[in-house]
């Protein structure tokens, strides 16, 4: 972001089970990071308390004041508008409804607050300070409990007319799959997550399977995830390689819709999910080459994300910073 000099912005990650709060110069340095617990079943109000002693903790961290913010980022789950800075609803934080949360924060710290899903600030900050520099096209993928994405284009996050695009987890792969908690059936992420793995596996175990992967999840068939059906596929385990081979044939069909649509430089890939590593990835690429047009899949390069659990919350700041070069806002109160 160059000649922004000491600029500093202040991003929030909020997340169903975590808030993320840092204080980031323009280069994305972060003066201060202050990790905390969302309250999520407290309710609305808990949380933004919660939200609120999380910034305060983090400017007095980096020795300054919200005064010497040029503006504030927050990323939170769910449906919400960019413009209005409204958080429709989100399936992390049970009972929330058409929140002003920008106003919220901004009537409390007297600084700008811009809103931005959490997958398009992880991408935001891919594109800034990560595996997205000097790309001006690229998909960011976070494959985890579910599957979340962001889309760049033209060096600009993709939000849609409403601002609710770029929800990659959902796109149909088989309209006669499992069914999703949006309601549909067969997307992207009832197929193809972390969650999705774990649920075929128990399927399987219960269906009779012979498999050492309750070994791995402590004997409790409740308790089986994905790192223990990675361990038992590492342990030479068939079934958790049959399971993790179909994840990622999923997958794969997946990217190659995505490599069809938008032709991207770069695919980004995060989330828990992606450090399965090569036995995951390699396959999906694979699958997704067999699809994709040829000139398209040549074309690409996967990447995994370099931010890590920082992405969501230094894109945050990200767009804030964006925002205020593009819109003249620095340091205006509404
Ligand atoms: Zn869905």
């Amino acid at each position: 972001m160059g000649d922004s000099g000491d600029t500093l912005i202040l991003g929030i990650d909020l997340g169903g089970t975590k808030i993320l709060t840092a204080v980031a110069n323009a280069q994305g340095m972060m003066l201060s990071r202050d990790h905390s617990i969302t309250p999520a079943k407290e309710g609305q109000q808990a949380v933004v308390k919660s939200i609120l002693e999380s910034i305060s903790r983090a400017l007095d961290q980096a020795h300054i004041a919200a005064a010497d913010l040029a503006a504030i980022g927050l990323g939170a789950p769910g449906l919400s508008n960019p413009e209005t800075g409204i958080l429709y609803t989100s399936p992390n934080l049970p009972g929330w409804k058409d929140v002003p949360l920008c106003d919220i924060v901004e009537k409390e710290l007297g600084r700008k607050v811009f809103l931005i899903n959490d997958a398009n600030a992880a991408a935001v900050g891919e594109l800034y300070f990560g595996a997205g520099r000097g790309t001006r096209n690229f998909i960011y993928i976070t494959i985890s409990t579910g599957i979340g994405g962001g889309i760049i284009i033209d060096g600009k996050i993709y939000t849609g007319s409403t601002g609710t695009a770029g929800e990659l987890g959902h796109m149909v792969i088989d309209d006669e799959g499992p069914r999703c908690n949006c309601g549909n059936r067969g997307c992207w992420e009832v197929l193809a997550s972390g969650t999705a793995l774990a649920r075929e596996a128990r399927h399987r175990i219960k269906d009779g399977a012979a498999t050492s992967i309750l070994k791995y999840a402590h004997g409790d068939i409740e308790k089986i995830n994905a790192e223990a059906i990675h361990e038992a596929a590492q342990a030479g385990d068939k079934l958790a390689n049959e399971l993790i081979a179909q994840t990622a044939y999923y997958f794969g069909v997946g990217l190659a819709n995505l490599i069809n649509i938008f032709n991207p430089e770069v695919i980004v890939i995060g989330g828990g999910l992606s450090n399965i590593g090569d036995m995951l990835l390699k396959p999906a690429f694979d699958e997704a080459g067999r699809r994709a047009f040829r000139q398209s899949y040549q074309a690409v390069r996967f990447a995994r994300a370099e931010l890590g659990r920082n992405s969501g919350v230094l894109g945050a700041a990200a767009l804030a910073l964006e925002q205020i070069k593009s819109t003249g806002k620095l340091n205006k109160r509404r």
